[in-house]
């Protein structure tokens, strides 16, 4: 299968899900995770009318845009983000979605303001309550919010979430419904810099129970590079 075989499939699968759940197909954002992919493979999937590229490793990101390789398409950053590498990536991703913790909001609004920008940022929710993930958990985010608001710099667009690995994708439908709800809830709400517009959630293995139950930006990557070599 080709990049562009694979990039249709996967729309295909978005839409039919999206329909499925009474949802307008056209307000869900198809973000390639392009790790470990190179330049030139990048460029196919945007060639393909993937949405948005997303780059998890801050080093990888810098060489392959200067090698044009996200040229056509928005530029995410969707990894952990160090905050000593917080400087490379404010200004050049449009969007950061793992702001994790108050320390990095903060890291990253000293950045943007220093620069005169402001760089939108999802907060990520630990949404499994897993103590190998940092992100916040669904009762901290109200506060981190608050606080996000406050700081300057920084504009809060939504939520992230990467649930447990499970073996079925059903298995995490539970950790999904959660966090739409907490979408909504938290979207009811009015603070300054915030608007809750981007759900991110949805991986190859659960994109569509993701948009089944309200994601409206999935990260996907085998499903439309193949497996990834980490050798
Ligand atoms: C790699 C990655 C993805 C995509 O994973 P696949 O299972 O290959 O689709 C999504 N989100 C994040 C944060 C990732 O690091």
């Amino acid at each position: 299968m080709t990049i562009a075989e694979n990039v249709a499939n996967v729309r295909a699968k978005i839409d039919a899900a999206a329909r499925k759940a009474g949802r307008d197909p056209g307000e869900i954002l198809l973000v390639a995770a392009t790790k470990m992919n190179d330049a030139s493979r990048v460029q196919e999937a945007i060639a393909a009318g993937v949405d948005i590229c997303g780059e998890n490793r801050v080093q990888e990101m810098l060489e392959k845009n200067a090698q044009g390789a996200y040229e056509g398409a928005p530029l995410h950053f969707i990894g952990h983000l160090q905050k000593n590498k917080v400087k490379q990536v404010v200004g050049l991703a449009e969007l950061i979605h793992g702001a994790d913790s108050l320390a990095l909001l903060e890291t990253i609004s000293r950045e943007a303001i220093k620069r005169g920008i402001v760089q939108d940022v999802l907060l990520e929710v630990n949404i499994g309550a897993e103590t190998s993930k940092s992100g916040f958990s669904p009762e901290e985010i109200p506060a981190a919010l608050e606080s996000a608001a406050a700081f300057g710099g920084i504009f809060v667009r939504g939520l992230m979430a990467i649930p447990p690995i499970c073996q079925s994708p059903d298995e995490n439908r539970p950790f999904f419904l959660e966090m739409q709800k907490l979408f909504v809830d938290n979207g009811r709400k009015k603070y300054d810099n915030v608007s809750m517009d981007f759900l991110s959630m949805g991986m190859s293995g659960d994109f569509a129970e993701a948009v089944a139950c309200g994601a409206n930006m999935v990260r996907v990557g085998t499903a439309i590079f193949g497996p990834r070599n980490y050798q």
